[in-house]
């Protein structure tokens, strides 16, 4: 630790101040040019303690765990093949990036990774399967190559940066591909191992994604979990800002890539961007905004191509139009119908939960008559074995390849026009289940699955006619000047 911090204990018990946590996606680090771009962001918050979190080059998440199916399934040669394609797309982006004898080093510290990657593969092959506990120690390797490459980037374009691997840094429970942060374990860690690299103004770099049990144990958070690294890491340093660098400007009405003419939402409270990301909007992990909302830290969406853009900014209270702010569709989710021997009441209901949870088999949406429970899930693979322990009390069937389309705003329960605006705007479709969120903040509609995109194209359509302006109103806009972006 450094001098300044022996001498004064109460800076250290108040440090680090203004600390800004800056997450780039998987695009965002796709190539030598992303990287580049990467950098001029993180110089232009110079002001700022900074903490950088990245995740794998695109796509290279995906590629592991198809790897590791492919081992799992015996044909190793051909997930080896493949392998090295991934370390060569590694090795030309590093290449472009450092100079020689950095790059020399870069490249042997690859290798390293590369050999461990090649054993784990080895022993999926001989396990004959791909556990959830291999696929996270196997997934998270992106995390671990891409944040090598990003913080030597970064060292050589003059910035004090030093790679700390999360593993050591996130401790998280051991519910493998959707693991929850530990939060006493972690605010400890992160006091000992980054905090004192904040305080002597180095730039800490750390793959988000991955974090390790109590026992050393690789873990992931879910997909599309770095964002959730870089507000639990904003939370236990208590960051002035989160801010998020992705590939579209901010957060939108809806998908752009499903709807063109989607528009930038230039503000939303916590409650309406986590409850969208809940819904299935895939620009923001779904427990992504929990940390930042119980610090009270703004979370800015922005858009690594193009950083001078507003974005979005997330922050407590938006005195925001009343109405649909954004339309998203959760795909692969099962309808669950559980019939009760008797009628339902309070014990009926906790044994459900309990069910589902010994099953780890998380419920997205519940509603309940009198002798009837229907649900939501995103994973039938348990559903057997909770049926099984139902049996008792109740007979429990399921359908397959549903989607779940929500509408999401503030108040949007409280305005029942909107709720006969979407009937009739998909009148003649089949909607299988319509409930309001509880919270206020949605309405959901389970469609079949092959209709979700259509559903969400003319529900976007009806709401956001495409003559209406392009960026959505806010009546406090008040963006915080920055330089670059935010
Ligand atoms: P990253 O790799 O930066 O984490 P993701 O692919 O996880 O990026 O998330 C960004 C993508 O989320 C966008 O490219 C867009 O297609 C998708 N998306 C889905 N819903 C929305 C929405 N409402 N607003 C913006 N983007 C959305
Ligand atoms: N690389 C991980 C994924 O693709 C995590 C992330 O990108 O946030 O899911
Ligand atoms: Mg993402």
């Amino acid at each position: 630790m450094s001098e300044v911090a022996r001498l004064n204990g109460d800076a250290v018990r108040h440090w680090p101040k203004n600390v800004v946590v800056m997450k780039f996606g998987g695009t965002s680090v796709e190539d030598a040019p992303a990287i580049r771009r990467l950098i001029q962001i993180v110089r232009s918050r110079a002001n700022f303690s900074r903490l950088v979190v990245v995740s794998a080059l695109a796509k290279v998440t995906d590629q592991l765990i198809l790897l590791g199916k492919v081992a799992g399934e015996g044909q190793l040669e051909t997930a080896t093949r493949s392998l090295l394609a991934i370390r060569l797309r590694h090795e030309h982006v590093a290449s472009e990036l450092l100079n020689r004898e950095d790059y020399l080093r870069v490249h042997l510290e690859l290798q390293g990774d590369f050999l461990s990657l090649s054993n784990l593969l080895r022993s999926i092959a001989e396990d004959g399967q791909l556990s959830p506990q291999s696929q996270d120690h196997l997934s998270g390797f992106g995390e671990c190559l891409s944040s090598r490459v990003v913080s030597a980037a970064l060292r050589r374009a003059g910035e004090d940066a030093v790679l700390v691997d999360s593993r050591s840094c996130l401790v998280t429970d051991s519910r493998y591909t959707c693991a929850a942060p530990l939060w006493q374990q972690t605010r400890e860690r992160v006091k000992t191992l980054l905090e004192p690299l904040l305080l002597e103004g180095q730039v800490p770099v750390l793959g988000g994604f991955i974090g390790a049990n109590s026992d050393g144990v690789p873990t992931t958070l879910g997909r599309g979990g770095s964002d959730f690294s870089a507000t639990i890491l904003g939370a236990t340093l208590r960051a002035h800002r989160i801010e998020i660098w992705t590939d579209v400007d901010g957060i939108l009405t809806a998908d752009p890539k499903l709807c063109p003419n989607a528009r930038p939402i230039p503000r939303m409270s916590f409650d309406e961007a986590s409850e969208l990301a809940q819904c299935g909007a895939k620009v923001l992990h779904p427990s992504s905004l929990i940390p930042a909302m119980r610090e009270n830290i703004p979370v800015f969406v922005l858009n690594s191509s193009n950083p001078a853009d507003h974005g979005t900014e997330i922050i407590a209270h938006v005195n925001s139009v009343h109405g649909v702010r954004s339309v998203t569709a959760k795909r692969n989710v099962a309808a669950v119908e559980i019939e009760a021997a008797e009628q339902i009441d309070s014990r009926m209901l906790a044994a459900v939960y309990r069910a589902f949870d010994r099953h780890h088999c998380a419920v997205d949406l519940m509603e309940c008559s009198r002798s009837r429970i229907w649900l939501m899930v995103g994973s039938t693979a348990n559903l057997p074995a909770i049926a099984d322990d139902l049996r008792s009390v109740a007979r429990m069937g399921w359908e397959n390849h549903r989607a779940l389309v929500c509408l999401v705003g503030e108040g949007i329960r409280r305005q029942p026009e909107i709720a006969s605006r979407v009937f009739a705007a998909i009148s003649d479709m089949d909607v299988r289940l319509a409930c309001q969120s509880p919270s206020d903040w949605s309405i959901s509609f389970l469609v079949d699955e092959s209709r979700a995109e259509e559903t969400v194209q003319r529900l976007h359509g009806h709401f956001f006619p495409p003559n209406e302006s392009r960026k959505q109103p806010t009546s406090n806009c008040c963006a915080e000047a920055m330089g670059g972006g935010g």
